[in-house]
Formats: C-alpha cells, structure tokens, sequence
C-alpha cells in the first residue's frame, strides 16, 4: 500500500524533478540544451542530519561535476547548504563546499547556493561572503519576501557577488518576510532594480510574467550581464520565447531520491496544483 502510494505521488513529483537517477537529470539537461536552455542541476537533499550521508552527497555532486564536463553538458549546479552539513554544522558545511567548489573550479563549472527557511538565512548569507572572497564560481540565491534581503543583496554587490533572485519558497512568519504579493512583488523589482544597476552575472529566478518583461526593459537601459532562470516542469512555452528574443536562460533540474519537501513546495505555491495532485490520485 505504502509503495503504491509513493508510486502516485512521485507520479505528480515527476512534473517537477528529472527523475530518481543522475541519468535522469543528464536526459534533461540535454533535452533543454538541444532547444537553447541551459540546466542547473541539483541533486534533492535537504535537511540531513548525518555527517555520512552529507558526505556521500558532497561525493555523488562531484561525480554530477566530472559527468557535465565529461559530456559536455550546457549546465552548471546548485546545492542546498542543509543537505551538505548546515544543519549539523558550520565547518562540515564548509569543508563539503570547499571540495564542490575546489572541484567545479577545476574543472570551468558554476556553483549556485541555494537559500533555504529562514533559520539557515544568516548563516548562508555569511557563508557566502567568505567563499566569495576565495571563489569567483559561486552564486547565492536571495529571497525577495525577506524583509532583510535589501541589505543582503548590497553586501553582496559590493564583493562583486553573484545573486539569483527569486520570491522565496518557505512559510515563514510576517516579523521576518512580507506576505502579501503585492509587497513581495515590489520588493522583488525594487532588488531587482539594484541588481541591474550594479551587478553582473546575476540571475533573475521568476515565472512572474510582469516581472520578467520588468527585466527585459531593464535590461535594455542597463545592458547587464544575467540570465532568466526557471524551474523544470514550469512556463516551458515563456523559456523558449525567453531563448528566441535573445535571453540567456537556464532551467533548474532537480533530481533524486528525495522529492518529497521540494514537490510540496511546488504543490503549495499554486492552488491549480492541488486539482493535479487529486486528479492524478483519482485515476489511480
Ligand atoms: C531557478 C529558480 C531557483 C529557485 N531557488 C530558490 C531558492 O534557492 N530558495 C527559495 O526559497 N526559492 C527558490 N525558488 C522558488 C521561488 O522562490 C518561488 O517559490 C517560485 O519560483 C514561485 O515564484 P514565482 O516567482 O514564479 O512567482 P509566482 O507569483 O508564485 O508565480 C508566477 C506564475 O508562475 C507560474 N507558477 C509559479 N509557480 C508555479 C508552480 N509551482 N506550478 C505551476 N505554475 C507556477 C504561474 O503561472 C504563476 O502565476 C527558485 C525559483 C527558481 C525559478
């Protein structure tokens, strides 16, 4: 029974993630390349709370690294800082990091960072810093309905850092985040705004039509070098018309055996999903 109804659920997961196999995520990246987008691989994981198996992940990212290049994959990585010791600690977090990067620096990759709830926020924002000082193939993504993330995004401007922009996926509390849309939306392009002033190789993470057409009148004025990013499974008409008005855009590929937190994020950020997930459980 158990198994059946894992079966159901990776059924809807699968409009969202490669796949449970590294091939899985490979296929796709190379589907997305053949049609001009670039991929973002990321090995789903987060939370993990044992020093082994934030090792054996830290090892299958760098197998995922030499895979890429080996294949000449369009696509750079993007790691969760919990699934590689954040939540166990600091210096194991680090040490996992370093190799990554060490590694993708070897080797010509890119490395994002992604950002996860709110009591891991600081400690990523810091963390990045540091890693900015040493590497310059590490981007961090930063969540628009923190009320904090102004002063986030111009400290790391002012390193020269690398930002993906995105809404923010967590349910957290009103003291830290804004929580109606419309103020998430204005912060969102008020940052974004920032971003085009003075960054470069920045990404903006959206599936927001008003706000990507934002971008691309920005992007006429201030000329910067970013990207659109967006999520596999999401608007894959938008990334294609992105693609053929001349946008860099690259699509985020998760992928692995652990899809249950990052798909009920997907379920739960757009209701029409909710009719997908019981239409599906329905025929079975
Ligand atoms: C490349 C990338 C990386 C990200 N990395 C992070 C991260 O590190 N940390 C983090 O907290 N969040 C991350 N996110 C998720 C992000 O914070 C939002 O939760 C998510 O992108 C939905 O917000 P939106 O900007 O698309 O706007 P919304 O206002 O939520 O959606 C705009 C439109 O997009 C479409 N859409 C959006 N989501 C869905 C969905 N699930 N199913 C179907 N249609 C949908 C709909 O047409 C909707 O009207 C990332 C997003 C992207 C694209």
């Amino acid at each position: 029974m158990a198994s059946l109804w894992t079966g159901l659920l990776l059924r809807i997961a699968k409009h969202w993630i490669a796949g449970e196999t590294c091939e899985d995520a490979f296929a796709r990246a190379q589907q997305s390349n053949a049609l001009g987008i670039h991929g973002i691989i990321n090995l789903l994981g987060e939370e993990i709370t044992s020093r082994e198996e934030t090792t054996a992940a830290t090892d299958k990212i760098l197998e995922i690294l030499e895979t890429i290049k080996a294949r000449r994959i369009e696509s750079c990585i993007s790691v969760k800082p919990s699934q590689l010791g954040l939540a166990i600690d600091q210096s194991l977090f680090r040490d996992n990091l370093s190799k990554i990067l060490d590694k993708a620096k070897s080797l010509g990759a890119f490395v994002w960072v992604d950002m996860e709830g709110s009591p891991f926020t600081a400690q990523i924002v810091d963390s990045y810093l540091e890693f900015r000082k040493r590497y310059d193939n590490i981007g961090v993504a930063i969540q628009a309905y923190l009320r904090r993330s102004e002063g986030d995004v111009n400290r790391i401007l002012d390193l020269g850092g690398a930002i993906r922009l995105c809404k923010g996926a967590y349910n957290e509390s009103p003291e830290i985040v804004y929580k109606r849309r419309n103020q998430i939306d204005e912060n969102f392009s008020k940052l974004m705004r920032i971003m085009f002033e003075r960054g470069k190789g920045f990404a903006i993470a959206t599936h927001d039509e008003k706000l990507i057409e934002e971008a691309t009148n920005l992007s006429n004025v201030h000329h910067a070098d970013f990207e659109f990013e967006m999520l596999m499974g999401i608007r894959d008409k938008k990334k294609l018309e992105l693609f053929q008005r001349g946008y860099r855009v690259s699509e985020y590929i998760p992928f692995g055996k652990s899809w249950w937190a990052y798909s009920m994020r997907r379920i739960r950020e757009h209701k029409s999903n909710i009719f997908l997930l019981a239409r599906s459980l329905v025929s079975g």
